[in-house]
């Protein structure tokens, strides 16, 4: 009776359910300074995200992404947050669905079902450290200065793809 009661005790401090951590070390935080964990994610579906963007970035040709070794280390205790109730938000007059920091190690993704979110977009920030190789691409900028030649965008596109396709197979 003593040790199931410490047990519990333990259990009751330990960290709040909806938190879950992927293979590489992503944190799901749940929604932004709530306690609220959202609806579209769990560690299923975070453990998917990682693994379909992992293969994904072994087709670009950039070399701090085209290794699985790099590109998983490079997700080590990077905080996943969600902005609570909202598919996107409004940044300096610009929609946006999805904002990283790489100063901080974490991204805020809209609240989105799990496929369309901009989570393996924020990854690859993260991954690049927020810095792309000279020289920028016609009509991208700095931080997206290498994705259409090394690849990176159409990688990205396949990873939603693949979610989707993974989830409906969940139903099957
Ligand atoms: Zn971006």
């Amino acid at each position: 009776m003593r040790i199931i009661l410490l047990a519990a005790l333990i259990l009751s401090c330990g960290p709040r359910s909806g938190h879950f951590q992927t293979k590489c070390g992503m944190i799901y935080k749940g929604y932004f300074n709530s306690e609220e964990v959202g609806e579209f994610w769990n560690e299923q579906r975070l453990q998917q995200t990682e693994d379909e963007w992992l293969l994904a970035m072994t087709k670009t040709t950039d070399p701090r992404l085209n290794s699985m070794d790099k590109a998983c280390a490079a997700l080590k205790d990077l905080y996943v947050w969600v902005q609570p109730h909202q598919a996107c938000w409004d940044y300096h007059g610009e929609k946006i669905c999805g904002q990283t920091s790489c100063e901080n190690n974490q991204v805020l993704i809209g609240d989105l079902y799990f496929y369309a979110s901009a989570l393996p977009h924020e990854m690859v920030h993260i991954a690049q450290n927020c810095h792309t190789p000279a020289p920028v691409d016609t009509l991208r900028d700095a931080y997206h200065g290498n994705w259409d030649r090394d690849g990176i965008y159409k990688a990205i596109d396949t990873i939603g793809t693949a979610l989707a396709a993974d989830y409906e197979n969940s139903f099957k």
